[in-house]
This record gives structure tokens, C-alpha cells and sequence, in this order.
């Protein structure tokens, strides 16, 4: 946690001797609070003092990085409990399951089903991250064979999960330079694992049936020299998983140690198992872990319905809730408009724009959307904010240039600003045409209407 200004002026020397450019060693204490001076300019700092506050600087969860140059993934590093305090940083990385019992053709189309799981959403690519392979045939060749599969035949991150060190240093050995996450260590190879972890650089999921037991293995794999661990609750075996509520009260428990209490040994991302039931319930199984608070979820469905709920609520979680999607504000033909074609405007609010876009593709009208910059802010929100008015609308056609888009002068403007069609006729000279108050009735609007 970061230390306040007085904390900090208690580890100086408190000679105002100014060597460090401040009046006073209060005032350096408050700028290297808001980090406005760097500790170094005080050349008198005690070795005791610097290493007390190069701690206090550290991040209360550490970042996790794993995967190649083009498939790298982030995890951990997160701030606070909730994402109305600030935000979230890091997405939840989204793993699927491959097992080594599945052997050539079928295991490669395993795989190709998991790299195809890749969807659009508002304008945004959003698809799985990570290829977990599973050592489920016991053998070390095999789950070597299925690592290299995955590193030669996908773009994604890979996961290698065994608890035999033999079969991880085997199939480590065939993808080291993809830096893949080695999962897991428990009381019972920690050592082996370790080793391993730190011979290629990679991170270690550390695994423990308990909190407690979390943060005992956590500090002894420290003490081996690896630094980057994920935290995993799961029980060996069938990775069934404890009940939702048990691991929504665990993973909670752990954030809470880690940001609040600044309790090191659980300060690291987290990662849990959702590989039982059917494709319905580990969708929503892993949405819940999304929200609270797993930066890894690992499931073996690879049925594409059941990855739209989960990829969606992690797109919405990891938002920044400050910062609206938005689409970029310009000109947007569907279909294939021409000079004849009607002009009408919405916000760049992404939601917002899709919602219309969808509806005028329905209407099969080719025509041009305008999208006026209202700084993410759907259409009632800008107009009461002032952020849409006559005078924006008419800017953004003239930075847009309609008139040379269209022959006719005829703007359809959104049924809920109607009020705002008088000004807007004089700022412009266009005739305005109010449009339905849902866009969901465009359709009908447009082919009643547009002549
Ligand atoms: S150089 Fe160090 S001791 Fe001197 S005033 Fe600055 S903070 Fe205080």
C-alpha cells in the first residue's frame, strides 16, 4: 500500500540539509508521495529507509505475463476490490481445456475449435486468450507431443497443467519460448516445479487446498527465487471445482488480503476451474468468476453460445466505467448508399451506434449514419449534458462533408431531440426530418417515410 507523505518523512533523515532540491525533507517526503521526486535525489536516505519504501512501492498484487511476443497475456496488478473505485486493469484471461488423451487429428481439431472461438461485439474482437493442455493420459511424452501441438498449430497462450514435475520439464522443454503458465505446484512438488518455473523464466500456479496452506507454499516457492505466481484453490484430481459460493468467498478473501491488508504471500493473480457441467452451467460458473474477482478462468466447453455471456461480462468488467465505449465519429455507409440515400445522425455512444446501425440494416435502406462526437454518451444523456445540440450536429456534417455526400438537403434526426429540429433547420439550411423515438421502428420508418 503506498505510504502517505508523513510515513515517508519518517524514514528520512530530517536534516533539511535541501541537497535534494526541497526546502525541507517534509516537503520531498510529500513530492515522492505523489510521486513528483524520485527517493534517489536524497543522497542521505539509510539503506533501511530505501528498502522500506521500495517495498511500500511495490504493486500489493504482483502482474503475471505468460504466453509468445504475439499471443502475451496480462493478469493481476489490480488496485481495488470493485470496479466503481477506480477500474480494473488486467482482463480476465479465458482458457479452454485441451487433453493429451486426445491424440493427432483429433487433438489438433481441439484445438482449431478453440481458435475459432472469436466473435465481434459493438465494433470490439473479443475471443479466448489461453489453450490449457491438460495432462489427463499420465504420460510425459504425450503431454509433451500436446504442448507442442498447441504452440505449432495456435496463436493462443498456452496453460500446462500436470502435477508430475517429470512430464511438465518434458513438455516445458517443447514450448519455453512461447513462456508458457506452468500449472500446478502443490505442497508435494513445489521444489521440482519451482526449478522449473525459474530455469525458463516462466510463472508458476501454485495450488493449495486452503488459504492458509496458499500462502505457506506461495512464501517457500518465493524462497526457491520465483517471483511470478498465480493462485490457484482447486483440489488436484478431476479439477471439478468447489462450490460457486466457496470460491466466489474464496477469491474474494484472497483480494481483500491482498489489496487491503497488504499480506504479500496471496498478493498475485488468481485462477480457477470450471470444467464440470455442461456447456450452460460453466458459462455461468465462469461469468460469475469474472466478475469476482479470477483473473484466470479455465473451462472445456468449446461451445460458442456459452462463451458470448462470458466474454461479454468481461468486456463490460473491464471497462473503465469513466470511460463510455465509443465508435469513432465519421460518416458510416450501410449498405451501399449513394447521393440519393438518407442521411441520418446518431451519438458515437458504441452501444448506441450498433443498436441503429443493426436497425438500418434490417431495414435494407442503404443509407449513412453520422455519428456526432458526443463524448460516449447515448442520445436523451448528450442532449440533456449539452453535448448535442444544432450547433454540433451541424459542425460535425460540415466536418463530414454531407453536401457532397448526398443531393438531397434532408437530415433524419432521432425522434427523442426532436425539440431541437427548429434550431438545427437554421443552423444548417436542411430540412429536418424527426425519425421514430426507437430506432427498433426505423425500419418501418424509412420505408414509409424517406421519398
Ligand atoms: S536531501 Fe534528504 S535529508 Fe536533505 S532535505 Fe532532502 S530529503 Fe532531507
Amino acid at each position: 500500500m503506498a505510504l502517505t507523505g508523513l510515513q515517508i518523512f519518517k524514514l528520512l533523515p530530517k536534516t533539511n540539509c535541501k541537497k535534494c532540491g526541497m526546502p525541507t525533507c517534509l516537503a520531498f517526503a510529500m513530492q515522492l508521495a505523489q510521486k513528483r521526486a524520485k527517493l534517489e535525489d536524497c543522497p542521505d536516505v539509510s539503506e533501511e529507509a530505501r528498502q522500506q519504501l521500495a517495498a511500500a512501492a511495490e504493486p500489493p498484487m504482483r502482474l503475471a505475463k505468460f504466453g509468445s511476443e504475439t499471443s502475451a497475456v496480462e493478469v493481476g496488478q489490480e488496485t481495488v476490490m470493485f470496479r466503481h473505485e477506480e477500474k480494473f486493469y488486467n482482463p480476465t484471461v479465458l482458457a479452454v481445456t485441451a487433453s493429451d488423451k486426445l491424440t493427432g487429428q483429433d487433438f489438433k481439431e481441439r484445438v482449431e475449435s478453440i481458435n475459432s472461438l472469436q466473435f465481434d461485439r459493438v465494433g470490439t474482437h473479443i475471443s479466448v486468450n489461453a489453450i490449457a493442455v491438460m495432462n489427463d493420459s499420465g504420460s510425459a511424452d504425450a503431454f509433451a507431443t500436446a504442448a507442442a501441438t498447441v504452440k505449432d498449430t495456435s496463436e493462443l497462450a498456452i496453460i500446462l497443467v500436470t502435477e508430475s514435475p517429470e512430464a511438465m520439464a518434458a513438455a516445458v522443454a517443447k514450448t519455453a519460448d512461447s513462456t508458457p503458465l506452468i500449472a500446478k505446484a502443490t505442497p508435494d512438488n513445489a521444489e521440482a516445479m519451482a526449478k522449473i518455473a525459474k530455469e525458463n523464466n516462466c510463472p508458476l500456479a501454485v495450488c493449495a487446498e486452503s488459504i492458509e496452506a496458499l500462502a505457506d507454499l506461495t512464501e517457500k516457492i518465493k524462497a526457491e527465487g520465483v517471483e511470478d505466481m498465480v493462485l490457484s484453490l482447486e483440489a488436484e484430481g478431476d479439477h471439478t471445482g468447489s462450490p460457486l459460493r466457496e470460491q466466489l468467498y474464496n477469491l474474494s478473501t484472497i483480494r481483500a488480503l491482498a489489496l487491503k491488508k497488504t499480506f504479500r504471500p496471496l498478493g498475485y493473480p488468481t485462477m480457477s476451474f470450471v470444467t464440470d457441467g455442461d456447456a450452460d452451467q460453466q458459462a455461468i460458473y465462469a461469468t460469475s468468476l469474472i466478475c469476482k474477482h479470477s483473473s484466470i478462468v479455465v473451462v472445456n466447453t468449446v461451445e460458442p453460445y456459452a462463451f458470448l455471456p462470458m466474454l461479454t461480462a468481461r468486456m463490460n468488467v473491464f471497462s473503465d466505467p469513466q470511460k463510455p465505449v465509443q465508435v469513432e465519429p465519421k460518416i458510416y455507409p450501410i449498405g451501399e448508399p449513394d447521393a440519393n440515400s438518407p442521411l441520418m445522425f446518431t451519438t458515437n455512444f458504441s452501444l448506441t451506434y450498433y443498436t441503429v446501425e443493426s436497425d438500418v440494416e434490417a431495414s435494407r435502406v442503404p443509407s449513412y449514419i453520422l455519428v456526432v462526437d458526443t463524448e460516449g454518451t447515448s442520445v436523451l444523456t448528450a442532449y440533456s449534458g449539452d453535448k448535442l445540440n444544432d450547433k454540433i450536429v451541424a459542425d460535425a456534417m460540415a466536418k463530414n462533408n454531407v453536401e457532397d455526400l448526398v443531393k438531397h438537403r434532408k437530415l433524419i434526426i432521432p425522434g427523442y431531440v426532436a425539440v431541437m429540429s427548429g434550431k438545427l433547420e437554421e443552423a444548417t439550411g436542411w430540412e429536418v426530418m424527426v425519425g421514430p423515438r426507437e430506432c427498433s421502428m426505423l425500419p418501418k420508418y424509412l420505408h414509409e417515410f424517406w421519398k
